[in-house]
């Protein structure tokens, strides 16, 4: 710890901290395998460590019940989660779900409880920030200094770009990203590609094999270059982008 760095600010660092934090990563009572192994630690300082906890339950139980999420996730979801929201009388689920509803699938004897709403988008975007910090401060020994750009590719929308970003992002991803880092990659893993020539480089946390975050990140003192597809776009001008033969389309008009 001696002359290290917070991985979020310059002050020293007295403590380590655990990215993403050890809770996404069910106990072997839970799943009877150990998924707890190398798990990924930075220094950090006391502002940065203190108080994550509710952080930290707040991104478990947004993730682990996800569906479409491994059975990893599955067993965790019904194992520490519900233990954590049954302790604060699901009080838990309220900072989840901004608004939210219940379905239930099947009949009385078995049954699915689907619960959708409304996210807390910017509490999980602050979430996502921290890890790749954590990420990228672990994976090159040095903290980063730049800006950072979160997409939730796990999110649905009603909004056509968000869903045509969401496959175009994936699809760019794939051939840009290297291989996959992380001892228990069933609960957690991410994939790095090198920065291209303006500086920028992407970073992708995959949770539970299922869930999907794309993060950009833009170094300090790098000129953005003017992209006009993305000019386009954020104007509602119909854009069409296209990739290895496949085209997204942007602000498509009905016809
Ligand atoms: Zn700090």
């Amino acid at each position: 710890m001696q002359n290290k760095k917070c991985y979020m600010c310059d002050s020293p660092a007295t403590s380590d901290e655990h990215v993403p934090p050890k809770c996404i990563f069910p106990e072997h009572k839970d799943v009877k395998r150990n998924l707890r192994d190398n798990l990924i630690t930075v220094p950090s300082c006391d502002v940065h460590n203190a108080n994550k906890s509710r952080d930290d339950e707040f991104l478990m139980v947004s993730l682990a019940g996800i569906l479409g999420n491994n059975s990893i996730g599955y067993e965790h979801y019904h194992g520490k989660v519900q233990r954590a929201l049954k302790r604060r009388a699901n009080r838990l689920l309220d900072k989840v779900f901004l608004t939210k509803h219940t379905l239930r699938l099947g009949d009385e004897n078995k049954f699915l409880d689907l619960i959708f709403g409304q996210p807390d988008y910017a509490r999980l975007i602050d979430c996502f920030t921290h890890i790749a910090y954590g990420v990228y401060r672990y994976h090159f020994q040095e903290s980063f200094n730049g800006k950072i750009k979160v997409f939730m590719g796990f999110l649905h929308s009603a909004n056509k770009n968000h869903n045509a970003f969401k496959a175009f992002i994936a699809h760019r991803a794939e051939i840009d990203l290297r291989e996959k880092s992380g001892s228990n990659p069933e609960v957690f893993y991410y994939r790095l590609a090198d920065p291209d020539k303006f500086g920028f480089s992407l970073i992708h946390l995959c949770f539970y094999e299922n869930v999907n975050i794309y993060v950009s990140l833009m170094p300090e003192g790098s000129a953005p270059p003017f992209d006009l597809g993305m000019e386009l776009i954020k104007g509602g001008i119909e854009t069409v982008v296209e990739i290895e033969g496949k085209q997204y389309k942007f602000n498509e008009r009905n016809t």
